[in-house]
């Protein structure tokens, strides 16, 4: 019995290997390539902008790592053309299995080639405040977006959402071929789902899209209380180095993680006192001094923006007190 299922493990795992070089979707023509970081471990880097045919909407980050009993994924990029790319670039450098994809979070850049991965037998893992964006109906108008936008990249034919296999509750640590991992839920902050994966022997840190790299951060709706809470659990893996969403990957992670908290403590710091001396936002945006900050990229597209953001947060933060 024993020996039948060694069999049976065997030739699945075989088949799922052979798929892999054939083309099943219509070939991106953008250039995907893996950059090695380390030892083990590689990115993708996507290419810059919102989502279009120009970019086929390649225009995120993923990451995998080899280790010596197989290949753990991080994100699987915006089509099942792409991650069919990113096969193809592990495929040259590794013949081991793919074990295991992390979901960072359920935004249609991050995971839309996910079923590629699925179908080549990995385990797929998100986190379970995930479960409410899979299937719903915000997905769905996500989905009708997506097929206007890329054409041919995005459509019913080819694009489906296999769930996960495993959905996490929490911080969940494993280990791989000798190699040590650490999966951390810390969202809602990005996003109510959000993981990062940590690399501990390689010292990699894939953080989704929680960093901005040496410049100001958009700070959307994003609630900065959550996120700098977030940004406090990236610091104590004490990274050497970071991937982030989007973006090159940093070899100076603690210098990002710090700057995007210095600037949101700041923000917060000025925006609440503002707030509880009723100071209208105008005034106390005139008042505040950013020279910290307005030599930076991005400063002046998004400063301004951020702390009225943070302004309102703080309006009613103070208001729930
Ligand atoms: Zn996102």
């Amino acid at each position: 019995m024993r020996a039948l299922l060694c069999l049976i493990l065997i030739c699945s795992s075989t088949f799922a290997f052979a798929k892999a070089p054939a083309d099943i979707y219509p070939a991106a023509t953008v250039a995907v390539r893996a950059e090695k970081l380390t030892a083990h471990s590689y990115y993708i880097p996507g290419m810059a902008g919102a989502a279009n045919t120009r970019n086929q909407g390649f225009m995120s980050n993923a990451g995998f790592v080899i280790t010596p009993a197989g290949v753990v994924v991080f994100d699987t990029l915006g089509s099942p053309s792409l991650a069919q790319e990113m096969v193809k670039r592990i495929r040259e450098l590794t013949k081991l299995p793919i074990k295991r994809v992390i979901v960072s979070h359920y935004h249609a850049d991050h995971y839309y080639g996910i079923q590629v991965f699925k179908d080549l037998g990995a385990e797929i893992w998100a986190h379970e405040a995930g479960s409410s964006v899979v299937g719903s109906d915000a997905a769905k108008q996500r989905f009708e977006q997506r097929k206007e936008i890329l054409g041919q990249w995005i459509n019913d034919q080819t694009q489906r959402f296999p769930a996960p296999d495993v959905w996490l509750s929490g911080d969940t640590d494993f280990e791989l071929g000798g190699m040590q991992f650490r999966v951390r839920h810390v969202g809602p902050a990005h996003s109510d789902e959000d993981l990062v994966l940590f690399v501990e022997t390689d010292g990699v840190l894939y953080a989704g899209d929680l960093v901005f790299k040496g410049r100001v951060p958009f700070v959307g709706d994003a609630d900065s209380k959550r996120w700098l809470n977030a940004l406090e659990k990236l610091i104590a893996l004490q990274p050497k180095v970071l991937v982030p969403g989007h973006g090159g990957a940093s070899d100076t992670p603690m210098e990002d993680l710090t700057l995007t908290r210095d600037y949101l403590v700041f923000l917060r710091h000025e925006m609440g006192r503002a707030v509880d001396e009723l100071t209208p936002f105008e005034e106390a945006y005139e008042k505040t001094d950013w020279s910290r900050y307005e030599k930076m990229p991005a400063f002046l597209e998004a400063n301004r923006r951020n702390a009225y953001n943070i302004y309102i947060q703080m309006e009613k933060e103070s208001v729930s007190k």
